[in-house]
This record gives C-alpha cells, sequence and structure tokens, in this order.
C-alpha cells in the first residue's frame, strides 16, 4: 500500500481534509494530529474499518478504541445514556485532553470497543482532527499511530517510522503540544474513576465533579490488582534498550546514574541517560539527552515518547532516567514513564 503524506503543518488544507474524509467514509485508515499524540483513525461506527486499527498496530483485540467526536451532539447517537456529570466535564474541558467511559449505545460495534457495553469519547482539540472527524462522518475511533508496544508518535515523522506502507494517509500537522495520550474518566461508576492519568489532574476533575477516585490498578504495588481500563495492563512505550528509572534526592540519583554509567562504560558499552535542563551537565558516562525544565513540566511530557525513539535510534545499552513527580502531570508522567521501565526502579 501507498501512504499518502499529506503536508498541514502551516493550517488545515480544505482538498487535503475532503480526501482524508473520503478515505474514511470507506473504511480506510487515517494518521492524524491532535493535541495529545497523532491518532490513526477510521470510522468508528462501521466494524470493519476498526477491525484494520487493530491489524494496522498489532494490537490486541481486547484494548478498546477511543471514539472522536467534533460537537457535543454527535454523544447521543453513540452512548445509551449520559449522568449530569458528562455535561459538565465536556463544557469545561472540550475540546480537550479528556475521555470519557459511558454507556455504548446499540450504533457502536464491538469490534470498536473491544467487546465492552462501555465506549470511549473524546473530543479533540485540534483544528485538523476537528476538520477530518467532520469530513469522515462525525465517529473517528483512533487509538495512538503507533506499532502496538512502541513509544506513541507526537511528530508524522514517527508515525511514518511505524506505519509507511501500512496505511492509506498520514496528514503532518508539526509536532503536537501535550505529548502524552488523554485522561480517561469512568462516568459508569458510582464514584468517577480515572482509569489513566493525563494532563487533566484529579483535582481539576474534582473542582468540576466533586468527588472523584483514582483505579487502584494503577497505583497499587500489588500486580494481582488489575486495571479497569484494558489497556493498561499492557507494557507500553517500551523503548528497545532496558530503562531504569532511578529515585531519590536530587543530589544521591545523580551519583547513582553516574556509578551506574561508569561500571557500563568500563564493560565497553553506552548507556543513555535521561536527564532535565538543570542536570544534564552533571554525567559524564553517557549519551544524555535533556527531556525539559523541571520548571516546565510541559516541556516534560511533551518530549518523553520522542526521546524514547531517539534512544532506539542510538542503539544504547540500558537507559538510566531521573523521576519527574511535578505538580500537575507528574502523576501522567510517571505512569508513562514506568509503563515503559517495566516498572523497574532504582532506588538511591
Ligand atoms: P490509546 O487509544 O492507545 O490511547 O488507548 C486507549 C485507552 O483507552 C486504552 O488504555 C483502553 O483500554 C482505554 N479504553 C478505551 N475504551 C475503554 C472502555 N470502554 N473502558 C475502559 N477503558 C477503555
Ligand atoms: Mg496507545
Amino acid at each position: 500500500m501507498i501512504t499518502v503524506l499529506e503536508d498541514m503543518r502551516n493550517g488545515v488544507r480544505e482538498d487535503g481534509i475532503r480526501r482524508a474524509g473520503e478515505i474514511v467514509r470507506q473504511g480506510g485508515l487515517v494518521a492524524f494530529p491532535t493535541e495529545t499524540v497523532y491518532g490513526l483513525g477510521a470510522d468508528a461506527l462501521d466494524a470493519g474499518a476498526s477491525a484494520k486499527i487493530y491489524q494496522a498496530k498489532g494490537r490486541p483485540s481486547d484494548n478498546p478504541l477511543i471514539v472522536h467526536i467534533a460537537d457535543w451532539e454527535a454523544i447521543e447517537r453513540i452512548t445509551e445514556d449520559r449522568p449530569a456529570q458528562a455535561r459538565l466535564l465536556a463544557d469545561m474541558f472540550w475540546p480537550g485532553p479528556l475521555t470519557m467511559i459511558l454507556k455504548k449505545s446499540a450504533a457502536v460495534p464491538y469490534a470498536t470497543t473491544g467487546g465492552l457495553d462501555t465506549v470511549a469519547v473524546r473530543m479533540p482539540d485540534h483544528p485538523i482532527a476537528l476538520a477530518l472527524i467532520r469530513a469522515g462522518g462525525g465517529y473517528i475511533a483512533a487509538p495512538s499511530a503507533n506499532t502496538s508496544g512502541r513509544p506513541s508518535p507526537t511528530t508524522a515523522q514517527h508515525v511514518a517510522e511505524d506505519m509507511d506502507g501500512v496505511i492509506d494517509m498520514i496528514i503532518d500537522g508539526g509536532p503536537v503540544s501535550i505529548g502524552l495520550e488523554s485522561t480517561i474518566v469512568d462516568l459508569t461508576e458510582e464514584t468517577p474513576m480515572i482509569l489513566r492519568p493525563g494532563y487533566i489532574s484529579q483535582e481539576m476533575l474534582r473542582d468540576v465533579i466533586g468527588s472523584v477516585k483514582m483505579d487502584r490498578g494503577l497505583i497499587s504495588e500489588d500486580s494481582s490488582v488489575r486495571p479497569k481500563a484494558p489497556g493498561m495492563k499492557y507494557r507500553h512505550y517500551a523503548p528497545r534498550a532496558p530503562l531504569f528509572i532511578v529515585e531519590g534526592d536530587r543530589q544521591r540519583v545523580q551519583e547513582k546514574i553516574n556509578a551506574l554509567t561508569a561500571a557500563e562504560n568500563k564493560k565497553g558499552r553506552m548507556p543513555g541517560v535521561i536527564a532535565t535542563d538543570e542536570t544534564s551537565g552533571s554525567y559524564a558516562h553517557a549519551i544524555v539527552e535533556s527531556i525539559g525544565s523541571r520548571a516546565d513540566e510541559r516541556s516534560i511530557a511533551r518530549h518523553l515518547y520522542a526521546i524514547l525513539r531517539e534512544f532506539d535510534r542510538r542503539e544504547v545499552s540500558v537507559i538510566y532516567s531521573e523521576s519527574f513527580e511535578t505538580p500537575q502531570m507528574g502523576p501522567a508522567i510517571m505512569n508513562r514513564l514506568m509503563k515503559a521501565a517495566g516498572h523497574q526502579v532504582i532506588y538511591a
């Protein structure tokens, strides 16, 4: 298959959107930018089209897709009932990086929801995504546009690395602004529950709808407590080299990483270090990548996946990362980093 690349780095182009919408209506696959990461889109109400997404990504079929809409009214056709909290959250955070889980209607095929009776819905905050959704019929199922298990794509080049020759079109809208997938909140629970942390924090949700809990499967040390979102149980975002997170006070973390990387050098191997602008000058025995500034947590979120891909390219032997417990997005950043590391932590 030939993958068409549509350049919209300078803004939405109507002719390209029309072609992309046509592909979606005919059951094809189009990768497109959102504010979180690049999505791999297909008609969410067409079971055959959804099935193609799983095939292109190598995604396990029990891992449901998020349905993207462009207008609040579109939610009625795909959901059975909508608690008052849904409207409150939409008014506050849509378009934006928040996904809501609701009871699905018969219009949504089980192929899209991984066999579940609930559906995940989001309205992305990106002009290209919104234009494509409208051109494609109003309902686009879209997981991240990476091969299953690889870091999520934050540029069109990342998408091409994984999907060139496999999908119909990639729309290049330049680098994304947030860089981590949406917060998922389940509104079918008695108390709304966060199934995946993201840019929208627990506190921000509580300010709008009151009590909100965190899925125990996300925070429990006990691996028999399963996360409720099927996708959260898989090792995701994995770089090729083993990744370890080094935790502790900043000085000791630096000493520990320097000792570990020096030992690696002695064996004739080149490790990688994920540092920050504040610390990247303190490491000597490794390929050092700064993820961003500790004073700007958005920069850390935005660069995480690109750095994991960069270390694949540099073929480092092992990666050591500082940890990033930042105020708003800390839980989301550490959730993704921990998954990438397969939960391997070294205490300094
Ligand atoms: P991705 O599309 O790669 O961002 O992954 C979507 C995430 O949403 C996965 O972790 C899914 O398991 C989760 N998800 C989608 N639909 C549902 C649902 N109906 N119930 C629970 N989790 C869901
Ligand atoms: Mg994904």
